[in-house]
């Protein structure tokens, strides 16, 4: 995890409301996220995505 800018140009977190993604990998003993979802490119999460936005729209939904 860097700075939030670089975050979300690179797919870690939302590039509009700048929440991270869960990566849906769970842990077998936590059952806790393994951690944050990277998708390589910038995108918008389920909740702020309208198909005019501009961003390509999250494969995984937000923490
Ligand atoms: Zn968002």
């Amino acid at each position: 995890m860097g700075e939030i800018a670089e975050d979300m140009l690179d797919g870690s977190c939302c590039s509009l409301c700048g929440q991270y993604f869960e990566h849906p990998q769970k842990d077998l003993e936590t059952f806790r996220s393994v951690g944050i979802y990277v998708h390589e490119y910038p995108v918008a999460c389920w909740a702020c995505w309208t198909p005019g936005c501009g961003y390509e729209k999250a494969e995984v939904k937000t923490f």
